[in-house]
């Protein structure tokens, strides 16, 4: 599943692109994503010109004035840059044809994604509105987390991939966060102390710009390749680890199940 940095690396790559650029056509193959791809995509788009491409959370933004179009990876998505498409495969869903003859070309197996419009200010969308800070924002910090988590007796692991108190920490990024920190993941929140919330943000961030450094050596993947854009291999501490030595003390790795993903630790390395 494309996580935060697979997100911001799309971004990266597809930014030079498409700033400054202009929808030329829309050809929707297939409308049928997580929702409906808009009908009138096209008539909107067209002429458009994309002042800036964001990310908030792992949600694409193609600001163009005072509208946005959303794009969403799902769980197999990914949207890449042509400068002569290919013939179109099996799961090409969209093609956004840019006035330089580039065309982003929306690929997605499973269609859990989406490609929204969103009229006016964007951060007003039901998708946007609730969401917690980035977690490279000055916002989310050690005074942050800690507030955050006072009144959560859920497990940390649990509360720091939960969207509304940070954004982009998924599974993977949650495990190896918590064990560069050396919390145990089954803590409650509400007894991380305040110097470990501070380990933590310090770790959260740290582990997923290697990841994203990691994207930047991938970055060739989105622009005229036929291969699929990878998922960024980490030297992973614990995840995809089970029963193998820690790396830092040589005791086995466990695992164990919480909110329904799999949560690796090192039970001498994370108290
Ligand atoms: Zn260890």
């Amino acid at each position: 599943m494309p996580e935060l940095p697979e997100v911001e690396t799309t971004r990266r790559g597809l930014s030079p692109h498409v700033v400054g650029r202009s929808f030329a056509a829309v050809n929707v193959y297939d409308p049928r994503l997580r929702w409906p791809v808009p009908h009138d995509l096209g008539k909107r788009l067209t002429g458009r010109a994309v002042d800036v491409l964001d990310r908030r959370s792992k949600y694409l933004l193609f600001r163009l004035g005072k509208d946005t179009l959303l794009v969403h990876l799902g769980m197999t998505g990914s949207l890449r840059a042509f400068s002569r498409p290919p013939p179109r495969r099996p799961h090409d869903h969209v093609d956004l044809v840019l006035d330089s003859g580039v065309t982003l070309r929306y690929h997605d197996p499973r269609r859990f994604g989406a490609i929204l419009w969103i009229p006016g200010p964007a951060d007003r969308h039901p998708l946007l509105a609730r969401l917690g800070p980035e977690p490279f924002d000055v916002a989310f910090d050690a005074g942050y987390l800690w507030q955050a988590t006072r009144r959560r007796s859920a497990a940390i692991k649990l509360a720091l991939m939960d969207n509304h108190l940070v954004v982009g920490v998924g599974n993977i990024y949650a495990n190896e966060s918590l064990f560069r920190a050396g919390i145990r993941p089954t803590t409650p929140a509400n007894r991380v102390s305040r110097a470990r919330c501070a380990r933590l943000v310090d770790e959260v961030r740290a582990t997923l710009a290697d990841a994203i450094a990691k994207g930047g050596s991938t970055l060739r993947d989105y622009v005229d390749s036929d291969g699929e854009p990878g998922y960024f291999q980490l030297e992973h501490f614990v995840y995809g680890r089970t029963g193998e030595p820690c790396r830092i003390c040589g005791t086995p790795i466990r695992t164990r199940r919480q909110g329904g993903r799999a949560t690796m630790y090192c039970p001498f390395c994370q108290r």
